[in-house]
Formats: structure tokens, C-alpha cells, sequence
């Protein structure tokens, strides 16, 4: 396995690949790897002929006073997991290599994508200007890498359809593929950002997954409208001291606009605050008859 520091490495590396004729695969993440991440990976191995994991903590997605400085960096545990999982390629830029100016010229880059109306609610509201670090890193990492394929997580729902919408509006020759949310036993979504919660944070966070059990229940039990639904979550979410919720919301399933009636498929997602842990987790209501 190759570890690039460098955009002409990568080139280089997948220029070689690309003659032999394989099929290149990517998993753009921020590192802090976990059964989540390797899951993307494992899938990208399976079914590419090559395959580039990035491991890159954006700054340009981050806002400031957000976790940047903070966020967990496990390069070595990170590698040995591509290595044992036959990924072909990390490529681990410095923040220099990819933003040039950076440090030295805050308004680098003076070019971004900016992805409308998918953006408009759920995180694109609590947090301004994230998507547009990420569609910006993304397309930079499509055009550096130039994948046949590209591997994000649904549980990251809003990211996975603003890429698709970029990925269509842009015409970027690449198939982006969604991959299952996983979960701890228990039922919290593995995240990066577990790792800042203390035990009993920990528990807490357990909010998230029972408040989509409970609007499943609902659900199932017949509920057409969403805001009775939306209410029960909040309820749910309440019973927790140290859980603060950021937003609960039902969006149709493309462009993510919010909706009153639950017609699926639609999302539920929801954004919470618990300790120092911003969590986030959703579950998409698929019509019946497209259930597996
Ligand atoms: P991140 O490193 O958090 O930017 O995530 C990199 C990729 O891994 C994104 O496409 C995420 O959606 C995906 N991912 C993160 N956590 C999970 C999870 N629990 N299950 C599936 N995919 C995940």
C-alpha cells in the first residue's frame, strides 16, 4: 500500500493503475477511522480494481470555534487498517498541498462549489458554509484522484446527496455509491466525534437512535403527518439532560426539503448536541414495497 503526501504522487500512482486498465475507487474521509469508514472501504475493495482511501481533516469545512484544532488524528491505526482491509492507496495531504495559501492567505481558495437548495436546510442551516468546504475538497479530490467510483456513508445524508447533486450538476464522469449506516451494538451510529464523550455522554447519545425507533414506531403505527412525529422525537430527546437538539426534521429524500406529510421516501434526520459531541443520524423511510 502506497502512502502519497503529494498530488503528483497520486498521479503518478493512479496514472500507472489506469494503464493496467483497473477500476479506481474512493473513500474520501477525515481519518479518526472506525468499522464505519472500513465498511466504505471494504465495499470499494470489492468491487474496484484500485482503491484510494483520502484521509484529510478539511479546515474549509470547518467553522471557526468548531472542532478543527480537536479532531481526532490516528494516522497509524488508520493506515494499518487500509493496509489490512488491501487498499491500494492513502493519500494524506498536508493542509498545504490542497490549499496552497493556507496560513499564510485566508482567502484560499478564491474558487468554490457551492451546491443550492440541497444545502438550504438541515446542516446547511446550523452550520453555514460546511458544504461548501465540503463540494470544494470533494471536487478537488475527484479531479486530483479522478475515481470511476466514490464511496460515502448515508449516515452522513446530507453530504451524500449535495455530492450526488454536484456530481450531476458538475458532470463529473464518477458512480456514487451510498453505503449503510453503521451502528454500534447498542444502536449509536459510529461516529469520529464518539470519541469526545465521557460514559455517561456516552449513554446520553443513545438519544439519537431511540428517537428514529420511536418515529419508526409512529410510522409504521400509521402516522401521516410529520410534525406529531416531529414532537414525539423532540420528547424522546428531552429525557436526556446533557442532550440539546439542534434540529429535527422530515425532507423529502432528493433535494431534502422539508415536508408535511410522510409520503416516502422521505428522511428523518436530526442534528444533537450532547457534552462536547455534535451528533448527528437519520433514517430514510423507504415505501413498503421497496423494503428488503
Ligand atoms: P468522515 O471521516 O466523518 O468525513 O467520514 C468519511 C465517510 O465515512 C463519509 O462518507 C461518511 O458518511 C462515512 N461514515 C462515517 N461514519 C459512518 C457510519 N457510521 N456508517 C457508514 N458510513 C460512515
Amino acid at each position: 500500500m502506497i502512502i502519497a503526501q503529494t498530488i503528483a504522487q497520486v498521479r503518478q500512482n493512479i496514472t500507472d493503475a489506469r494503464q493496467k486498465g483497473k477500476v479506481i475507487g474512493l473513500v474520501p474521509t477525515m481519518g479518526g477511522l472506525h468499522q464505519g469508514h472500513y465498511s466504505l472501504i471494504r465495499r470499494c475493495v470489492e468491487e474496484c480494481d484500485y482503491t484510494a482511501v483520502s484521509i484529510f481533516v478539511n479546515p474549509t469545512q470547518f467553522a471557526p470555534g468548531e472542532d478543527l484544532k480537536g479532531y481526532p488524528r490516528t494516522f497509524e491505526a488508520d493506515s494499518e487498517g487500509c493496509k489490512d482491509l488491501d487498499a491500494d492507496l492513502i493519500f494524506a495531504p498536508a493542509s498545504e498541498e490542497i490549499y496552497p495559501g493556507q496560513g499564510t492567505d485566508p482567502s484560499d481558495p478564491l474558487t468554490w462549489i457551492h451546491v443550492e437548495k440541497v444545502t438550504s436546510h438541515l446542516c446547511g442551516t446550523s452550520r453555514p458554509g460546511h458544504f461548501r468546504g465540503v463540494c470544494t475538497v470533494v471536487a478537488k479530490l475527484f479531479n486530483i484522484i479522478q475515481p470511476d467510483i466514490a464511496y460515502f456513508g448515508q449516515k452522513d445524508a446530507q453530504q451524500l446527496a449535495v455530492i450526488r447533486q454536484m456530481t450531476k450538476d458538475l458532470n463529473f464522469p464518477i458512480e456514487i455509491i451510498g453505503c449503510p449506516i453503521v451502528r454500534e451494538k447498542d444502536g449509536l451510529a459510529m461516529s469520529t466525534r464518539n470519541k469526545y464523550l465521557d460514559s455517561e455522554q456516552r449513554k446520553q447519545a443513545l438519544c439519537l437512535n431511540k428517537a428514529l425507533k420511536r418515529a419508526e414506531e409512529m410510522i409504521v403505527a400509521g402516522q401521516k403527518n410529520c410534525q406529531p412525529v416531529i414532537d414525539e422525537m423532540t420528547k424522546v430527546i428531552q429525557q436526556y439532560p446533557q442532550a440539546k437538539v439542534d434540529y429535527i426534521s422530515i425532507v423529502d429524500s432528493d433535494l431534502l426539503q422539508p415536508v408535511t406529510r410522510i409520503v416516502p421516501p422521505v428522511l428523518i434526520a436530526l442534528a444533537v448536541q450532547v457534552g462536547p459531541a455534535r451528533l448527528i443520524d437519520n433514517i430514510l423511510v423507504v415505501p413498503t414495497d421497496k423494503k428488503q
